[in-house]
């Protein structure tokens, strides 16, 4: 589904991609964990084209990452991201955030991408909240309200960045529920996080990064339990 074949990257002399080869089928969920600054972001930002490529392809549905003649935005919509922050429009109500790319990209009537949006909403527990504006929802509330709107554009793949690192303790889950059962329902997901319980029971694979390279690829219980790498042992020892 996603295939990143020899990805390298640059920032100046810093080499943060170096031969990345990763394979995420359908209905997979990959867990991407690793030391600051190993390249977790930028690997993510690749796939969506935030980050340029200097050598190795990207390819999603076996169709290259971008493709002559179709729009960013059009790719965009193929792979969902949530970040960190939120990135709601302020000024916009939650039912706007969520049916503005579906209008503009999607080129859905405004009915159309209003109902879909409310059964999105109902899907991550928010049918109540659709008038409100951002500020005035909770973080956890904030970033499902995120999720759903990367979810009204259809993407085939979503891929979170420390979505839950910005949160209060007490909504951490209210957002990992979502993500489970999202995961639950097959959606095809890479997600950086330093929640180690979501990664051992959501995950399908971890990939371990360090200094932008693929360390371990691994079924979770099997990484968690016998790491096979110093590198990854000396990280379990960290954050376990
Ligand atoms: P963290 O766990 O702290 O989020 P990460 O694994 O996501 O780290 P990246 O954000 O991908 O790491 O960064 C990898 C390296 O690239 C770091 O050394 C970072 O300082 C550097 N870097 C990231 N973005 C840029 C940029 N736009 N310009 C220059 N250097 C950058
Ligand atoms: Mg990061």
């Amino acid at each position: 589904m996603v295939v990143l074949k020899g990805v390298n990257k640059h920032f100046g002399s810093l080499h943060v991609l170096r031969d990345i080869d990763l394979t995420v089928d359908r209905n997979e969920v990959v867990v991407l964990i690793g030391p600051s600054g190993s390249g977790k972001s930028t690997l993510c930002r690749t796939i969506n084209r935030l980050e340029s490529i200097e050598s190795g392809t990207i390819t999603l549905d076996g169709r290259p990452l971008p493709e002559e003649g179709r729009p960013l935005a059009r790719l965009r919509a193929e792979v969902g991201m949530v970040f960190q922050s939120f990135n709601l429009f302020a000024h916009k109500t939650v039912l706007d955030n969520l049916t503005l790319g579906p209008i503009k990209v999607r080129k859905l009537g405004k009915a159309e991408a209003e109902k879909r949006a409310r059964e999105l909403l109902d899907r991550v527990g928010l049918a109540d909240q659709a008038d409100k504006f951002p500020a005035q929802l909770s973080g956890g509330q904030q970033q499902r309200v995120a999720i759903a709107r990367s979810l009204a554009m259809d993407p085939k793949v979503m891929l979170f960045d420390e979505p839950t690192s910005a949160l209060d303790p007490e909504m951490i889950n209210e957002v990992l529920e979502v993500m489970r059962s999202l995961a639950a329902e097959g959606m095809t997901m890479i997600v950086v996080t330093h929640e180690m319980g979501f990664a051992r029971s959501a995950a399908n694979r971890v990939v371990f990064m360090a200094d932008g390279q693929i360390v371990e690829v691994r079924p979770p219980l099997e990484f968690f339990e016998s790491p096979r790498s110093e590198r990854a042992r000396d990280f379990l020892s960290k954050i376990l």
